[in-house]
């Protein structure tokens, strides 16, 4: 069940001081109110330092706050804190993440955790340059994706398929094409259990206003890095999805 037609989430991760993520999320907020968001829904997740400056910001405004990690346990920073602080959106089981150590059970863990205190999980997905090369995409995204919703009732969560080498971090120099990005919604689809009907799915890896909508004609929404940090560049994408 779609919720939007396009989901556009910007992962600021840790690119912005205070006062660099509230100036960005001013200008947004002054570009994206002048305009009207049809079936559009726009996802900041500031750094954990900088949230609470955030949402002060975004406070009655149609873009919606996220944060970009959850935990498990109310253990270091409470995954209830975070829906107190505003958040409506979570980003779970990011390759960051998941390179520091994250598992598949706990990417499970901090979804559930997610979707138990009523915020939306985004939960990422996706293989590695290594496993794209060694032809295990198929493999990694039916571990990754029935793990991650072992247990989920139909709350609605988004699954963001981010190719670890087609992030501009990643330093592979490569982008999947949106062909091949696409055909793998097949595989998510085949591994999601049948009981599961609300959900959307979106993609990450290197999207800009050029490319967003080869990529947004078939999933349900971005996941941004690089190009949410400029006002501008972030305005066009989600004009041009
Ligand atoms: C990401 O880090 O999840 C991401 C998609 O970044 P970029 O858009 O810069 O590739």
């Amino acid at each position: 069940m779609k919720k939007y037609k396009q989901t556009i989430v910007a992962n600021w991760k840790l690119k912005l001081n205070i006062d660099e993520a509230v100036s960005l999320a001013n200008e947004l907020k002054e570009k994206l109110t002048k305009e009207k968001l049809i079936d559009k829904k726009v996802v900041l997740c500031p750094s954990f330092l900088t949230i609470r400056e955030v949402a002060k910001v975004l406070k009655n405004t149609n873009i919606a706050l996220g944060a970009q990690d959850a935990f498990s346990e109310d253990q270091n920073i409470a995954t209830s804190d975070l829906k107190t602080l505003g958040c409506e959106y979570i980003i779970v089981g990011h390759s960051d993440r998941r390179a520091m150590g994250d598992t598949d059970k706990l990417v499970n863990k901090k979804a559930r955790a997610v979707l138990a205190n009523n915020m939306i999980p985004i939960i990422c997905v996706g293989e590695t340059l290594e496993e794209y090369n060694s032809g295990k995409t198929k493999e990694v995204l039916a571990r990754q994706v029935s793990q991650a919703l072992d247990g989920f009732d139909n709350k609605y969560f988004i699954l963001a398929y981010e190719p670890v080498w087609s992030i501009s971090t990643s330093g592979s120099g490569k982008v999947i094409t949106p062909k091949e990005a696409i055909k793998q919604i097949q595989t998510i689809l085949e591994n999601i259990p049948d009981i599961l009907d609300n959900f959307d799915i979106a993609y990450g890896g290197s999207v800009n206003p050029d490319t967003v909508a080869d990529f947004s004609k078939d999933f349900a929404g971005s996941l941004v890095g690089g190009a949410s940090l400029k006002a501008q560049t972030f305005f066009d994408l989600i004009q041009n999805s």
